[in-house]
């Protein structure tokens, strides 16, 4: 007999200028009076400060990342305003306690903004917890805001979804080589997003009009989306992924900063693609295309952080099959890797 399935999606997505002024709305409408809004702090905090100023009725608690010290809340609901690291915190704040969360990203830089997960390097340190996963109940990215994050962070946001070509290769290669469960339309959703900026690249890339960010917050959604329906982060993180987690636990232990998730994830996709025998010459041109860097140096890192992220990589997730095998790719074969794909 067929096991039950069931997935948790976000009940109200809002997207577009002004969808953050909505969070009053939202608010009323699931009954909330106190609320803790996780930021971060200097720009997204002031952002944060405005919108709670909008709406009445409701006792805000504004907290910067920087002030946390505990997760234990007992306001109604958690907001995380800001990039990767508040609504990273947001969500653990939001599971810890067992409340609903709301995310309003001020950047689109990776897609954490709609996901139920918090980052591996975060939630790795906060293994005591298990797997951190909490659906969002709204989402609301206001195009106006996520317009004044820097372009590289953007940019950095396709390079993640420009990962999905590889990791959804590398789930369909898991379940025929290790039989792990499939779905056909999470990965379809997934690739999905890939597709749809990768035809628009190089139009979206310097995201002069909101429809850039509009298109690009779009295709973020989609992949949370994606990781809702299959219960894990499977479809949107796949071997690209795991060399991206590598080079971002390396460089937190040796406190190397100025690295991208999203730059990392697409010169990770270029060696897997490679690795995988797909066309990567044409995922190189896609990642070029955005404006994204196509060579180490240009992501902040050198040949022997990345061939040491290549050779540690299948160790990270040993649950998560991937083209990286059991056993990880030889030195040898990860600079060949590097060499062949032009990356160095
Ligand atoms: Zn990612």
């Amino acid at each position: 007999m067929k096991e039950l399935e069931s997935f948790e999606v976000p009940r109200y997505v809002l997207f577009g200028p002004g969808a953050a002024l909505k969070l009053g709305d939202i608010l009323s409408k699931i009954g909330a009076k106190k609320v803790v809004v996780i930021t971060g702090p200097t720009a997204s905090r002031r952002i944060a400060e405005a919108i709670s100023s909008q709406v009445e009725g409701v006792d805000f608690a504004i907290i910067s990342t920087e002030e946390m010290v505990k997760m234990k809340t007992d306001q109604d609901v958690v907001v995380g305003i800001g990039g990767g690291k508040p609504l990273d915190l947001a969500k653990v704040t939001a599971y810890v306690n067992k409340k609903p969360l709301i995310v309003i990203p001020t950047s689109a830089s990776h897609d954490g903004i709609a996901s139920p997960y918090v980052s591996y390097v975060l939630n790795r340190k906060l293994s005591e917890y298990g797997k951190i996963a909490v659906s969002p109940l709204a989402i609301l990215a206001d195009t106006k805001i996520i317009m004044g994050a820097p372009p590289r962070l953007l940019r950095a946001g396709i390079g993640d979804l420009l990962g999905k070509a590889v990791s959804v290769r590398d789930w369909a290669l898991a379940h025929r080589v290790k039989g792990e469960d499939y779905s056909e339309y999470a990965a379809i959703l997934a690739k999905a997003s890939y597709n749809i900026v990768a035809r628009n690249a190089a139009k979206i890339s310097e995201f002069k009009q909101e429809e850039d960010v509009r298109t690009l917050v779009k295709a973020l959604i989609g992949c949370g989306v994606a990781m809702g329906i299959a219960g894990s982060s499977r479809p949107c993180s796949g071997s690209e992924h795991l060399f991206a987690h590598a080079v971002e636990l390396y460089a937190e232990e040796n406190g190397v900063r100025d690295i991208v998730h999203g730059e990392l994830v697409a010169l990770g996709a270029i060696i897997m693609a490679y690795l995988h025998g797909m066309n990567w010459r044409r995922l190189k041109q896609v990642v070029k295309k955005a404006g994204l860097p196509t060579r180490l140096k240009d992501a902040g890192i050198d040949k022997d952080v990345a061939v040491h992220a290549l050779t540690t990589a299948h160790k990270l997730r040993p649950d998560r099959y991937t083209i990286l095998g059991e056993s990880g790719l030889s030195r040898d074969a990860a600079e060949r890797a590097l060499e062949a794909t032009g990356l160095i």
